[in-house]
C-alpha cells in the first residue's frame, strides 16, 4: 500500500490516482536488477586481480567496468590500480625472464 502525497489517504498498489482527491501517485519503484553489466565487470575484474597471475585480464574488465557500474565505482578503481601495477610487474618479470633466457643462449 502507499500514502497519498496531497491527502494522506492510503492507496491500493494497482491503482496511479488517488481515489480520495484524484492526484496521481507514483508508482512504486521497481525492483531493479540486483547487478547490471558494469558491477558484474568489476567484481570478475576484482577476483581476476585477486588471483595476481591473471591480473592483466582482471585489468581489461576493470577498465571496461569503470563508468558501467553504479554500485561498485570503488571496487573498479581499486583494480584498475591494483591490475595495473601487478601487470607492470607480470610485464618486468617476462621481460627479464627473456633476457635471462636470451643471454644463457650467447654465452
Ligand atoms: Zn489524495
Amino acid at each position: 500500500m502507499k500514502k497519498c502525497d496531497l491527502c494522506g489517504a492510503t492507496i491500493s498498489d494497482d491503482l496511479d490516482r488517488c481515489p480520495e482527491c484524484g492526484s496521481k501517485v507514483e508508482p512504486l519503484p521497481m525492483a531493479k536488477p540486483a547487478n547490471n553489466r558494469g558491477d558484474i565487470y568489476a567484481i570478475l575484474a576484482a577476483s581476476l586481480t585477486a588471483t595476481q597471475v591473471l591480473a592483466p585480464a582482471g585489468l581489461v574488465f576493470a577498465i571496461a567496468a569503470i563508468g558501467k557500474t553504479k554500485r561498485h565505482q570503488a571496487l573498479a578503481i581499486v583494480s584498475i590500480v591494483f591490475s595495473a601495477f601487478l601487470t607492470l610487474l607480470w610485464i618486468v618479470a617476462t621481460v627479464y625472464y627473456v633476457i635471462g633466457i636470451t643471454s644463457v643462449r650467447y654465452y
